[in-house]
């Protein structure tokens, strides 16, 4: 969801793996290269959906677990793109082969994680359905909204990455990570942020704007977290910071 910025190491190294091979079966049937190419990209929460964990895993000479990896424009009806290094996205089974299929991102543009940050053109929003309860999961919807002032075509392409990878409704199913961040908001922001000044600054201690950032920190770790590092980073960074944080 936050563009994959690759070093020149990174894509050297990972150059050099995929010119040993003519084409990406015979690539992807070499086990040492397709988990050294993943295990080179580094990426470990799925870039389209932000849920799956995709490590890659090798035990000694074992190659346990590798993530899908994807071809953004698909080998089927694009087989020259077939061992580009920006054709190929580290991703997990539910996005690559569940989700997209052969579905033709040459036709339908789609937001690239190599070069398009999802993450600055939409964010998480919550609406409530029937009732002012925010701490009830089925009166919550999740969404998203676009930034404003980001390009049109930029926008269709992330609401296409919503659309085709069902990111609304795949978040919906985890709205109970919407309503943690809620409850924390509630009931700890309030009760205990004079306890928690307590224990780090004593008791005289005012709370000041240096100490009410420290506070946040520790309430909501997500805040300012890499959400390409964290399961539920955006969603978690985005709800936080909309809704969460209070002066
Ligand atoms: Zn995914």
């Amino acid at each position: 969801m936050k563009k994959i910025e690759l070093s020149d190491r990174q894509i050297e190294n990972a150059s050099e793996l995929l010119k040993k091979h003519k084409t990406y079966s015979s690539f992807s049937q070499n086990k040492s290269d397709a988990y050294a190419f993943t295990k080179i990209i580094g990426v470990k929460i799925c870039p389209y959906c932000n849920i799956n964990y995709i490590s890659t895993i090798i035990s000694g000479k074992k190659k346990i677990l590798r993530p899908d990896i994807d071809h953004y424009f698909c080998k089927s009806k694009h087989p020259r793109f077939q061992l580009c290094l920006y054709n190929l996205i580290p991703s997990c089974l539910t996005c690559n082969e569940r989700l997209k299929g052969n579905a033709d991102f040459m036709k339908v543009p789609h937001a690239h994680p190599y070069f398009h940050d999802f993450d600055s053109l939409m964010h998480f929003c919550v609406e409530l359905r029937q009732s002012n309860d925010y701490l009830d999961e089925k009166n919550l919807e999740i969404s998203f909204s676009p930034y404003k002032n980001e390009s049109k075509s930029l926008q269709n392409r992330a609401n296409n990455n919503i659309e085709t990878f069902k990111l609304k409704e795949r978040y919906q199913v985890h709205a109970d990570q919407v309503i943690d961040l809620f409850k924390k908001a509630k009931f700890y922001w309030k009760a205990k942020k004079t306890e928690i000044s307590r224990l780090l600054y004593g008791n005289s201690m005012e709370l000041s704007n240096w100490s009410y950032s420290a506070i946040e920190r520790i309430l909501f770790l997500e805040k300012d977290c890499d959400i390409n590092q964290v399961s539920f980073g955006k969603l978690k960074k985005d709800i936080i910071n909309r809704y969460c944080l209070k002066k």
